[in-house]
């Protein structure tokens, strides 16, 4: 059991303004596992005027770059000293399989602050351009308070994807997490301690989403970055479009993974454990929509529903786990009112469906649904669960067709015997990222959505441009 009483802001552990109590659950047991307070609009007021403050007049955006990269190394080293434990936390809080966890939940986020760490000797801080009328230099300088809100799915990723940046920046960051999993923040506020960050650079106030659109329209914020679904997502981009705020948002997808007629199938279908069931199917850049050539969709259909019904379902703490419990009940109704959708859209049930594989917890049985129409609402919406939709096609252009033919535009994949073929297809699709016979997120390139998936890129140097104001210094030529 963890019990915080306190909020770190301004590098203390400061009183919280309210009485309210966030209560953690663990989806596998369904009993309390941690509490932490409540954050209100007055913790948001004093965390943002402690991250104003070492912005206006604190130490870290006057250092060089340099010097912030030191601090980003160290709390990069305890990171990497103490991933397990945060693993560990993240697999209690949400129910994320343990050797998921491992690698998204702690070895990823802390790879990507190790990344921005190295990049601050190679990245183009300051430029000399000839100008009309003389020299210009043009300088990047750190676009102020950020908040950064985020959700409980891969919460250490896709805070990092955001903090990493910020701090290498120089900015100062004000911090939401999801009220599903407040505690890894805590655990990484004490690291962030250690690792000697100046006061006030990083305070973090958990709390819902009311707090969280106080935090986002607040006045002394300087810039958003948002990682959610995409409903909240305009909203956001509303507010800040109406105060001329940048705003960086990662949002929902419905990514497709095409199976070339060459493709081998065993190891894509092996391939689909991660890129489409990694972290339970609660994962934005999942490829839930399986697109199978006609000629070989029989074989496919068997090949899929085969590995998908082996799937080893039960305790994520458990190392032999290979999806563990959604995040809440609602989670686990949510996806189980798509498998009811899937059935009454005439979709065919080939493995799963509403039978829960546990009695307690807040599992659901993976499902794949066949002979799906990319017009059924199970192939046009996210399900956020390891719920799969196979769609038939009818040549290359078909696929290309119906993989284009969605809302969202995040990730995707093309599985293939030709690589330099995949990559020509990769190309035609109009997403953030496609791999070819694999997927993954690097931290040295950027990732973020087309469409209804976002605005902006984070990771790779686009992700520490989106920090930075560009700021041009021209003058006369020097007198001859
Ligand atoms: P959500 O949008 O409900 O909440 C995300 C976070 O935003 C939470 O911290 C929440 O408290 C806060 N929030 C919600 N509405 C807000 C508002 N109007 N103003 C300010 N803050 C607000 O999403 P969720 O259910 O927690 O997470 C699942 C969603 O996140 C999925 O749609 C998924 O695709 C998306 N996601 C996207 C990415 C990506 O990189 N594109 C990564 C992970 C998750």
């Amino acid at each position: 059991m963890r019990e915080h009483d306190r909020l770190f802001i301004g590098g203390n552990w400061a009183a919280p303004a309210g009485t309210g109590v966030i209560e953690v659950v663990s989806p596998h047991t369904e009993e309390v596992i941690g509490r932490v307070p409540e954050g209100t609009e007055a913790d948001v007021d004093a965390a943002v005027a402690a991250a104003r403050r070492a912005f206006d007049h604190g130490p870290w955006p006057r250092m060089t770059p340099a010097e912030r990269a030191a601090v980003l190394g160290r709390l990069s080293a305890i990171y990497a000293e103490r991933q397990q434990e945060m693993a560990d936390l993240v697999t209690a809080e949400m129910g994320s399989p343990i050797l998921f966890s491992i690698f998204g939940q702690a070895a990823l986020p802390q790879m990507v602050l190790q990344y921005y760490a190295d990049l601050a000797a190679s990245y183009p801080w300051e430029e000399e351009r000839p100008g009309m009328l003389g020299p210009v230099t043009v300088t990047r300088e750190p676009v102020g308070v950020v908040a950064a809100v985020y959700p409980w799915n891969v919460p250490q990723f896709t805070l990092m994807l955001k903090l990493a940046p910020a701090l290498l920046a120089g900015c100062t960051v004000v911090a939401k997490p999801s009220p599903e999993t407040p505690l890894d923040a805590y655990l990484l506020a004490e690291w962030v301690r250690e690792a000697g960050v100046p006061d006030g650079v990083i305070n973090f106030v958990p709390a819902g989403r009311e707090v969280g659109a106080y935090l986002v329209a607040h006045r002394d914020v300087d810039k958003v970055a948002f990682t959610g679904s995409t409903a909240a997502g305009r909203q956001i981009g509303e507010v800040c479009g109406r105060q001329l705020k940048p705003v960086t948002l990662e949002l929902g997808g419905k990514s497709a993974a095409i199976i070339l007629e060459d493709a081998d199938l065993a190891t894509t279908i092996e391939g689909f454990k991660m890129a489409s069931l990694m972290n339970n199917g609660e994962a934005c850049a999942a490829q839930t929509r399986i697109l199978a050539p006609r000629s070989r969709y029989d074989e496919v259909a068997d090949a899929l529903t085969a590995m998908v019904a082996g799937l080893n379902v039960g305790d994520p703490a458990d190392y032999g786990t290979e999806i563990g419990p959604l995040v809440a009940r609602r989670q686990q109704e949510r996806v189980e009112n798509y498998i009811r959708v899937g059935q009454d859209e005439g979709a065919k049930l080939l493995t799963g469906g509403l039978t829960r594989p546990h009695d307690r917890g807040w599992y659901v049985a993976p499902t794949v649904f066949g002979d799906v129409s990319n017009d059924m609402r199970i192939a046009r919406e996210e399900i956020f669960g390891p719920v799969l939709a196979l769609i038939p096609y009818d040549g290359e252009d078909d696929a290309v067709r119906i993989a284009n033919d969605s809302d969202y535009g995040l990730g995707g994949s093309v599985w293939t015997a030709d690589v330099d073929h995949g990559v020509e297809v990769a190309r035609r699709i109009r997403t953030g990222s496609c791999g070819v016979n694999l997927y993954v997120l690097d931290p040295n390139t950027p990732f973020g959505g087309y469409k209804d998936s976002g605005l902006g890129r984070e990771l790779g140097p686009e992700g520490l441009t989106a920090y930075l104001e560009h700021k041009a210094i021209p003058r006369p030529h020097p007198a001859s």
